[in-house]
Parts: C-alpha cells; sequence; structure tokens
C-alpha cells in the first residue's frame, strides 16, 4: 500500500495515523520535537527540524504523498519537499491561511462577509484604522496565533498602545469587534475529482481562549445552516483543495461572517468519530489520496468536550458514563491550557 507523509505528530497527526491505518495505508511521520503524540500510531518517524533538508529530502522519498497536521510549516521545507512528491492540502491554502492579513482579503475578495480589518505596520496605522473601524477592536499577530495567544483587545483608542505592546514587534491586523450571538464551524472536504462534502455545521464554546465544547445540531435556521455549507465549499472550491478544512464562522443577525480557516482537520470535528459514520480523519486521508470521499452524514446529536490540563483526573469518572466515548492522545506530561483529549457524548 501507499505511504502517507504526515508533517506534525501531535493529537491531528496521531489521529490521521490512526485513520490512514484502518484504511490499509502506512504513515511515515515528521516532527521535530521528542516523543510526539503520534508516534506509538504511525508507522515511521522521522524526529528532525524543518530547516534538515536531508532529513525532509529522505521523508519525502519515502511517502507517495504528503500531508499536515498545522499551517505553519515553514516555505523552504514545503520547497524541498514540493520538489519530490505532492503536499495535500495544495500550497496556496498554506500560503493564504499562514497570515491573517492575506486570509480576510482572499475571503473578502471571494464575496464573503469579514470582520472590518486593517493591516497595522505601526502606530500610525493603528491611529488610522481605530478612527476607520472604531472599538471595540482586536488587534491579532497576523501569523502564529491559535488558542486566541498572540491577540489584544482594544475597548477604546486610549488601549492602542498596550494593545501595540502586546504585539512585540509581530506584524499585525485589528479586526472590528464582531457581535455574534454565537460561533459555528463547518469542516468540509474536497477530492481531487472536485467533489465536495461538508459535516454538519458545529457550534463551538471557547473557554480562556480554547475550544471548550462544539455542539452539534448547532443552533442555525435552514437558510444559515445552507449559507454555511455553501459558503465553505466556496472557499474549497476557490483553492483547487484537496483534503479537509475548518471554516470557523460568528452568527450574527446580519447574517455569517467568517472568521478564519484551517487547512486542516479541526478540533471543532472531532465530534464527527462518534457522530458519522467516516469521521474527518477518514475523509481528509480519502481526499488527499485520491479516494471518492465518504459518508459524512450525522448520525445522532453529539457533544465534543476537549480535556484540558488537569481534567485528565476526570478520566475515570468519564470512563463509566454512558454514551461517551473517550478519545485519550497519549501525552505524558499534563500541563496547564494543553490538549490532552476529548470526549464525545452520543445521544442515547
Ligand atoms: P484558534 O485556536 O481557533 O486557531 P486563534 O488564536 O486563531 O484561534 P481566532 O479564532 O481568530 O484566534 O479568535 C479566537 C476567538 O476570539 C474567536 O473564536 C472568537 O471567540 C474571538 N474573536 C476573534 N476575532 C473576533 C472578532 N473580530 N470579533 C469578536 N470576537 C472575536
Ligand atoms: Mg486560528
Ligand atoms: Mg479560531
Amino acid at each position: 500500500g501507499a505511504t502517507i507523509g504526515i508533517l506534525g505528530g501531535g493529537q491531528l497527526g496521531r489521529m490521521l495515523a490512526v485513520a490512514a491505518a484502518r484504511l490499509g495505508f502506512r504513515s511515515h511521520i515528521f516532527e521535530p520535537g521528542a516523543n510526539p503524540p503520534a508516534a506509538d500510531t504511525a508507522h515511521a518517524l522521522t524526529t528532525a527540524s524543518y530547516e534538515d533538508t536531508a532529513a525532509l529530502t529522505r521523508f519525502a522519498q519515502s511517502v507517495d504523498v504528503v500531508t499536515y497536521e498545522f499551517e505553519n510549516i515553514p516555505t523552504a521545507a514545503l520547497d524541498v519537499i514540493e520538489a519530490i512528491v505532492p503536499i495535500h492540502p495544495g500550497r496556496e491554502a498554506l500560503r493564504i491561511s499562514q497570515d491573517r492579513l492575506t486570509e480576510k482579503t482572499f475571503l473578502q475578495e471571494l464575496g464573503l462577509n469579514v470582520a472590518p480589518f486593517a493591516d497595522i505596520p505601526d502606530r500610525a496605522a493603528l491611529d488610522a484604522a481605530l478612527v476607520r473601524i472604531g472599538t471595540p477592536a482586536i488587534l491579532k499577530t497576523r501569523r502564529f496565533g491559535y488558542d486566541g495567544k498572540g491577540q489584544s483587545r482594544l475597548q477604546g483608542p486610549e488601549d492602542a498602545e498596550r494593545a501595540l505592546r502586546d504585539m512585540a514587534g509581530a506584524p499585525a491586523i485589528l479586526e472590528g469587534f464582531v457581535d455574534f450571538s454565537h460561533e459555528v464551524s463547518v469542516i468540509a472536504a474536497r477530492n481531487a475529482a472536485g467533489d465536495v462534502a461538508c459535516f454538519d455545521p458545529g457550534e463551538n464554546v471557547h473557554r480562556d481562549g480554547i475550544l471548550h465544547t462544539t455542539t452539534v445540531p448547532a443552533t442555525l435556521s435552514a437558510g444559515q445552516r445552507m449559507d454555511a455549507v455553501l459558503l465553505a465549499a466556496k472557499i474549497l472550491n476557490a483553492l483547487d483543495y484537496i483534503g479537509v478544512m475548518g471554516v470557523e464562522l460568528f452568527v450574527t443577525s446580519g447574517g455569517l461572517i467568517v472568521n478564519e480557516i484551517a487547512p486542516r482537520v479541526h478540533n471543532s470535528g472531532h465530534w464527527t468519530q462518534n457522530g458519522c459514520t467516516v469521521d474527518q480523519f477518514e475523509q481528509h486521508i480519502r481526499a488527499v489520496t485520491g479516494w471518492p470521499l465518504g459518508d459524512g452524514t450525522r448520525r445522532t446529536d453529539v457533544v465534543m468536550e476537549n480535556l484540558i490540563g488537569d481534567d485528565m483526573d476526570r478520566v475515570p469518572a468519564l470512563a463509566r458514563e454512558a454514551d461517551t466515548a473517550i478519545h485519550l492522545y497519549g501525552k505524558a506530561e499534563v500541563k496547564p491550557g494543553r490538549k490532552m483529549g476529548h470526549v464525545n457524548r452520543v445521544k442515547r
């Protein structure tokens, strides 16, 4: 069988490797860190940095296709790999989603609604943007932000100096604060044949900037549900996308606003493991290996809850709950804010 190369050995890489194995594929993980969660589910593991061209070359030569679990892969590493083997999802999706400015610009040019935003290279740009966009607003680093890190909220123009200091010199964008009622996400898949399949949108609740729960079905009208799925498909088609993507949306009285896109399997799609015949991980493996997309119809109501840090102490009690599937990532060390696993509670 074919071998799938996976960049990144975290929990997403781990669950991708499990899905790959179930379809008869081998997987080879490339991960700079020691003892990654994916190590014990993959067939092969390369521990090397993304600057190690020789290691990247050997890795690429050992696989038939490369995919990834995170979007911040250095461009030079991608160049080395792509000279040897295809990368799915493709470079354009990575380029756009690595930078909030290119991402928001792309989405806006597609005709989708996004929060008002401005590039903030310096203090003068911030002052001008605060006049145009107003407050409340959020200053965000353009690159490398996750779990709400690299963000600073401004209640008024007097917060400009502090917010800019919070960016620590990193390039940033300012976003107007969206008055949303709740947040939802669409996990969408597209394969090489151009088929698109979307999972039912999930409703997301964050705690301390980290995803806490995803609930399906989400609170959405039939029209909103249709809009969510159609706009996700529009994004995937525009990128000639191959793989699974997470599309985060704000629900407002004026319609859906796109917050951000992630060119990979997504935490808010973990409910599919126990809610669908084919989950997001298998769907991604199918897409990047040229298979037909699977049946992602939702079979039951599900609440996914992340197990963060000390939530691990609750596992013995969770293991006694009926209708609860437990997914643990095998991380040796518990740290505050660290994603250790998740549970999917399905409706009886
Ligand atoms: P993730 O872990 O999902 O990648 P992130 O660090 O990339 O998160 P965002 O998704 O941009 O950050 O923002 C985190 C959360 O902050 C959002 O889910 C939302 O609750 C809130 N938020 C972000 N931008 C806005 C905005 N423009 N208006 C209102 N709330 C916002
Ligand atoms: Mg993000
Ligand atoms: Mg987000």
